[in-house]
Formats: structure tokens, C-alpha cells, sequence
């Protein structure tokens, strides 16, 4: 049979969302399914690519296979409540099909603009992983297009190595292609949200205690606070709400999706404007702005408040911004975090977007989350930056913590390794599934993975 012809492109400075690094990348775009393997017959190294919302270098390489035109459901059961699909599909699309069916992802990051590819790489987490886990906790089965050109079932049952070592697996065991997994039964689109403050570190770790029985928590975190301020918060609570729950006003279209005016960032900002001083400034107002209330909201505020606005990223500027985001053990969480914090305020060059968020149990392979608190922070790129994330890096070793890889851009090989204490037993699952090192992205090269 002749050999598909792919369509192929040469980007010039291609990025992800933190638009630092770049890469000049040859991208192939696979159409079906069918056309995948031939992909992989110019020889790598090379990488999957999903929407690039990971922040950093994971799905940048000289050679980028573009999974987002392989999105098509191919079943939804509604018996079983498990969707199938290509993994080119997005969280959007998904859950355009899924909610008026009266169904949610079990699992979302805070954008829904990533793929189901992309979500299984990174093993991606929301608000709930102390209750439910991350995404690749729900899935029952993934293809997986391996080096050699075979495409092979895995699922906990079936290739139970090469399954886990995907899920986390930034696509270094090779390219999903499709997968089933479970959804969330829901009576509404809405959320029963509850919006707590917090003075400090102390009540807020004490809040997130308190509500390990609710299924969304989330803080906002003002991480210029300091003194007896130290780590003030804003804790967001969420529940799906039942039909009885909504107001009256809502009870007749329970399951709509929201439209509504999207904004855009049309230009790159100067990144002068962003400095310790106007994070204060918006820090200060957003604290005292969000009192403690208790509201009924879609889901689409409450889990994507930002994808409200379009390319809010450049407002970083073209040099483009890092998202540095570590997770402490729970026995070194609070002190750890107080650390942190203190050399940020330091710093003087605060996040804008400051979260945390408790996790549950940590899986096998180099899956990012372990029991304990993560903190996402963004810091817009600058000469001093890199030196000050360096002098992060050693607290969170330190306290036996690790950071995120769907955010990094550039952590160095020895805190990678440092953090990730099971990289071997993930590496010999790579190895084996492919020998000649086929799958590669920048991210994967840094850390000598
Ligand atoms: C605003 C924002 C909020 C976010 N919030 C969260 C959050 O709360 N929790 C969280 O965990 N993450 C969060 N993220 C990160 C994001 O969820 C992950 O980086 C996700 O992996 C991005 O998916 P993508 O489709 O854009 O993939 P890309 O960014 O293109 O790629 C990410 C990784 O997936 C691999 N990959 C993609 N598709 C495939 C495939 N088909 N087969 C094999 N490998 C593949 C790539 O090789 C790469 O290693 C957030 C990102 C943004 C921009």
C-alpha cells in the first residue's frame, strides 16, 4: 500500500503556553488514524502534540506529531457512563457531548482547551485529587502506537506496565490514539460553590482539613502577603449541584452550556507592567474584594475562569513567563510552603495566578502528584528569574517534594531526578516499549530521561 502523504509544516519559535521556550519544529498532522504510522517513518527524536497548553518544553521537539485532527467519539455508554474517544479530542468537545447527557469529566485541569492525549501524558489533576485522583485514575483502557508501528490495547488488565508508565508519561512510551474512561453522573451544569477566606498559611491549611470531605477545593493564594499575613487565601469549595439544589430560574434547562462574551488578549504586553508592585496592588483588591459568600454558578466559571479570555498569556509579554509549580509531602507542606513563600515575598516579584490545592495518594511511573500541597505559581521571564527558581528547586528537594513537568521549562536533570524516585522502573517500561529512544521532546532531552 503506498505511503499516505502527511501534511507537514515548518514552525518557526514554536511554543506552549507559557511561550518560553521555543522550538523550530517540524509539525506532521495526521488526519485518521490510519495515517499515524507513517508518521513515525522519518525517525525521531519525536514527540506527541496535543493543544500546547502544557506550559514549558514537553510537547516541543525537532520533529512534533500534531494529534489534534484525530478527534472523533467513537462510542458513549451511557449505561456504563464511559465515553471513547480519539485522543485529539479536547475536554471542550467532550464536554459539549457529555453534560446535556447529564455526565462531567471525572477529572479537569483548569482549562478544558487540552486534549484527552494530553490529559493522559501528563496525568493531568483538578480540584478534586484528594477525593478522585488524577485523570488517568479513571481511565479504563488507552491505544497506544508504539515505536515499532504496533498499536496496542493497555489497561490495567492488558500491558499493566506499559499502561500506568503512560499515564504521566509526558508521551514518552509513545502516542495515544485512543481511550475509554469513565465519566461523573451529574443532575446540573451548575456548582454550589463557597468562597472562604483565610488570614494566613495556618487557617488555610486548617480550612483545606476541615473540607477534605468536599469534592472541589481550590485557594487563591496572595503570595506578597507577609509577617503574621503570611500565605492569606481565598478558599474556593465546589459541589455539582442537584436539580432541587438550583434556583428556580435554572430548573428548566439544568444542563445548558454557557455562551457569552469571550475577550482577547489581541497583543503581547510590555512585561514592565507586571512587578512586584502591581501584583500587590491586584492582590490587595482581590482579597478584599472576594468575602465569604455562598453562590450557585455554571461549571464553566467555576473550573475555567480563565479560558474567558483568549491568549491571556501574552499579557506576560513576548519573552513569555514560567509556571513553577512544586508539591511538598504533607508532613513538609506547611513548613515548606512557608519557605517558599518567604523567599518570594523576597523576591519582590509576586504571581498574579497563586493556587493551592491539597492532593490525595500519589501513582506509580513519574505521575506528578503526591500526598500533600501543590503550589502553581507564574513569574514572567527575566534575567534573575532562573537563579531564583534554581534557589526554589533546592527547598523543594530538600522537603522531598518534586515539580510539575506539564509546567517546566526548565528545571535541571538532578532536581528532576531527585523528585522522581521511580524514574527507573519508568524508564525500563520506555526502554522496553522503545529501544531506539523513537519518542523524545525537549523536556524529555533536559532531563535525561
Ligand atoms: C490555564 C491552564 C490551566 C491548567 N491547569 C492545570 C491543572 O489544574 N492541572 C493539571 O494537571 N494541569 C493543568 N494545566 C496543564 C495542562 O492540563 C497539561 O499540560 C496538559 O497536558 C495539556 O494538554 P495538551 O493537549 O495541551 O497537550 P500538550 O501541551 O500539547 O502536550 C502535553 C504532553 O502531552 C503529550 N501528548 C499530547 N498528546 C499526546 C498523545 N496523543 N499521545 C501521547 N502523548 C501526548 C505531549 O507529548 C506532552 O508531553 C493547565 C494548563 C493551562 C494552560
Amino acid at each position: 500500500m503506498p505511503t499516505p502523504t502527511l501534511p507537514i509544516t515548518n514552525e518557526k519559535d514554536l511554543t506552549n503556553w507559557g511561550n518560553f521556550p521555543r522550538a523550530d519544529a517540524q509539525v506532521v498532522t495526521p488526519r485518521r488514524l490510519d495515517e499515524l504510522p507513517a508518521a513515525l517513518a522519518s525517525g525521531g527524536p519525536l514527540i506527541g502534540r496535543g493543544l500546547g497548553r502544557s506550559y514549558g518544553d514537553a510537547s516541543l521537539a525537532a520533529k512534533v506529531v500534531q494529534m489534534t485532527q484525530l478527534n472523533r467519539f467513537v462510542a458513549f455508554d451511557a449505561q456504563a457512563g464511559t465515553i471513547t474517544c480519539e485522543a485529539g479530542c479536547s475536554l471542550a468537545e467532550v464536554l459539549d457531548h457529555v453534560v446535556p447527557r447529564g455526565f462531567f469529566l471525572p477529572v479537569t485541569p483548569g482549562t478544558k482547551f487540552v486534549t484527552v492525549g494530553g490529559a493522559i501524558a501528563a496525568d493531568v489533576h483538578g480540584k478534586n485529587h484528594h477525593k478522585d485522583g488524577s485523570f488517568g485514575d479513571h481511565v479504563l483502557w488507552l491505544e497506544l502506537l508504539r515505536a515499532d508501528g504496533r498499536t496496542v490495547r493497555c489497561s490495567p488488565n492488558a500491558e499493566p506496565a506499559l499502561f500506568e508508565a503512560t499515564l504521566g508519561g509526558m508521551g514518552l512510551t509513545g502516542l495515544v490514539t485512543q481511550a475509554c474512561f469513565r465519566l461523573k453522573p451529574i443532575e446540573s451544569a451548575y456548582i454550589r460553590q463557597t468562597r472562604k477566606r483565610a488570614a494566613n498559611l495556618e487557617a488555610i491549611f486548617r480550612l483545606f482539613e476541615e473540607n477534605t470531605q468536599t469534592t472541589y477545593s481550590m485557594a487563591w493564594i496572595d503570595c506578597l502577603a507577609g509577617g503574621s499575613r503570611l500565605g492569606r487565601s481565598v478558599l474556593f469549595l465546589g459541589e455539582h449541584a442537584t436539580l432541587s439544589e438550583l434556583p428556580r430560574s435554572l430548573q428548566s434547562r439544568p444542563l445548558a452550556a454557557r455562551g457569552g462574551l469571550k475577550l482577547d488578549v489581541p497583543l503581547f504586553l510590555p512585561n514592565k507592567l507586571l512587578n512586584g508592585w502591581s501584583v500587590r496592588l491586584f492582590n490587595e483588591a482581590l482579597f478584599r474584594t472576594w468575602r465569604d459568600k455562598r453562590m450557585t454558578l455554571h461549571y464553566d466559571p467555576f473550573f475555567y475562569p480563565l479560558d474567558k479570555i483568549h491568549h491571556w498569556n501574552r499579557i506576560y509579554g513576548r519573552r513569555g513567563f514560567v509556571q513553577y509549580q512544586p508539591v511538598l509531602p504533607l508532613e513538609q507542606s506547611y513548613d515548606g510552603m512557608v519557605e517558599i513563600l518567604e523567599a518570594i515575598a523576597r523576591f519582590n516579584q509576586g504571581s498574579f495566578l497563586a493556587v493551592l490545592k491539597l492532593f490525595g495518594d500519589q501513582r506509580r511511573g513519574i505521575s506528578f502528584p503526591m500526598r500533600g500541597y501543590t503550589l502553581a505559581l507564574d513569574f514572567p521571564v527575566s534575567e534573575s528569574l532562573f537563579r531564583f527558581l534554581d534557589t526554589l528547586d533546592e527547598i523543594v528537594v530538600r522537603r522531598g517534594g518534586r515539580i510539575y513537568l506539564a509546567k517546566d521549562g526548565r528545571m535541571k536533570a538532578k532536581t528532576f531526578a531527585a523528585g522522581y524516585p521511580t524514574l527507573a522502573s519508568f524508564r525500563e517500561v520506555r526502554d522496553e516499549a522503545d529501544p531506539t529512544r523513537l519518542f523524545g521532546s525537549q523536556l524529555s532531552q533536559r532531563l535525561s530521561i
